[in-house]
């Protein structure tokens, strides 16, 4: 069973990988290994793919991932993960039915928490919340007011682009007038990362209408 991180350390290829979560993690992984080789399946617990994109999107990301030979099971609950010589038996249920997969690697891809733990965080005064993250205000200044936390650790959004953004609310606290907060920051723009549409992926045939009403 491996992360993110441990999955690209693997000197072999898996020839079958079964990917626990179909978040953007789990989604990024199936595109590249599905494309390195990897017989690859997506587990995801709730029916829906994706889930906090709108549907339109997440029935794109679905069908790119299929067209390329990706497994996607959604309703799915993992009961276990077994070690067996060379291999994983993943145990899953379907609505009644128990499913059994054989995997060369299992990846979890089921979200990250802030790597808060152990560091004694609560001796400096500097509060966490229930999942570990740090608590702080609209300056990003924690409930010591010395210390400052940006990026991952705060436990928002985890983007690259809002720890960078981050940096510059922390520089306007401590260096500038302290104007520019996180209340300032409004919407943020991302993305699905997948590899890019194959020319007989039909986007244009299957790109939702978009009507704009007043
Ligand atoms: C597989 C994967 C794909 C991603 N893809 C995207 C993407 O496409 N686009 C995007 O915007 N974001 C992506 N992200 C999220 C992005 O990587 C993070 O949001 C970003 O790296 C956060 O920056 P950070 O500086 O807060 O934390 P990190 O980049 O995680 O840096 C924290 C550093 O602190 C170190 N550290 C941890 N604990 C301790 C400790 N106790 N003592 C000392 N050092 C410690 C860590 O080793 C690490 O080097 C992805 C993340 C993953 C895991």
């Amino acid at each position: 069973m491996y992360t993110s991180e441990q999955l690209l350390d693997l000197k072999e290829l898996p020839e079958r990988l079964v990917i626990i979560g179909g978040g953007y993690i789990g989604v990024e992984f199936a595109s590249i290994y599905g494309d390195f080789g990897s017989r690859v399946t997506i587990l995801q617990d709730g029916q829906r793919f994706l889930p906090r994109e709108d549907e339109e999107i997440a029935d794109g990301v679905r069908a790119n991932l299929e067209s390329r030979g990706v497994n996607v099971m959604t309703g799915v609950a993992v009961q276990s993960v077994l070690s067996q010589e060379g291999s994983a038996l993943v145990t899953v249920k379907k609505g009644g039915d128990i499913i059994r997969l054989e995997a060369d690697a299992v990846l979890t891809a089921t979200g990250r928490r802030p790597n808060t733990s152990g560091l004694g965080l609560e001796s400096a005064g500097v509060e966490l919340n229930a999942r570990g993250g740090v608590v702080t205000n609209e300056h990003l200044q924690t409930t010591a007011p010395h210390i400052y936390a940006m990026g991952d650790v705060v436990g928002g959004l985890q983007f690259t682009y809002i720890s960078l953004d981050d940096f510059r609310i922390v520089r306007s606290a401590v260096l500038g007038d302290g104007s520019y907060t996180l209340k300032e920051r409004g919407a943020v723009p991302y993305s699905v990362f997948l590899n890019p549409p194959s020319p007989e992926w039909e986007w244009e045939s299957r790109r939702p209408e978009i009507r704009v009403t007043r």
